[in-house]
């Protein structure tokens, strides 16, 4: 049988084609333009980004009061479900839970917020936020499932570099690189 591990950002989820641009769009609204908040994201980035600490920072540097951070974060991220990828989402529903996985990138609480309000969490048999590489998660996997084929899908080559495909022979990478990859994905499951 194949088992799939699936990234979160920019696979399952349209961050930075989609969700992004909407939360710049948003603080737009509130007066803030792209380039003053853009400074602040590229602060918090660095920290480890969390939306909410992002808007707190804004709102705060800025001497914006016309909006709470509480209710800004929630014009965000009330959005979420918007910027899934539906293609691959349907996919991976004929699929099944038993047979999908989630590793994810980034600050745990934030990761789990966004995965929450998208609503896909039960299409998972499991759910991993790692904080740095998701050789650990991935591996552990493969060898969980000796018999099973992995395929281990990000948008991110680096994710694949540290990966030990000798002691997992069972394991197969594919970059996903947007929908034309999705056929790629699923035609060699069993
Ligand atoms: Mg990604």
């Amino acid at each position: 049988m194949t088992k799939y591990i699936f990234d979160f950002d920019d696979v399952l989820f349209f961050n930075t084609a989609q969700f992004k641009p909407h939360m710049y769009k948003c603080f737009e609204e509130s007066g803030l333009p792209y380039d003053v908040v853009k400074k602040y994201y590229d602060r918090e980035r660095a920290k480890g980004f969390v939306l909410e600490n992002l808007v707190k920072a804004v709102l705060h540097g800025e001497h914006v009061e016309s909006i709470t951070a509480l209710a800004l974060t929630e014009k965000i991220l009330g959005a979420c479900k918007l910027f899934l990828n539906h293609e691959l989402i349907k996919r991976i529903k004929k699929l099944g839970p038993d047979k999908c996985y989630l590793v994810t990138h980034g600050v745990k609480a934030y990761q789990v917020e966004k995965i929450k309000r998208t609503g896909i969490g039960p299409l998972f048999a499991q759910i991993s936020i790692v904080q740095d590489t998701k050789k650990w998660s991935v591996e552990h996997l493969c060898e969980q499932f000796t018999d099973d084929h992995i395929i281990f899908v990000d948008d991110k080559e680096k994710r694949f570099a540290d990966l030990d495909f000798k002691e997992y022979p069972n394991l197969t990478t594919i970059l996903y690189l947007g929908p034309e990859t999705i056929p790629e994905i699923f035609e060699q499951g069993t």
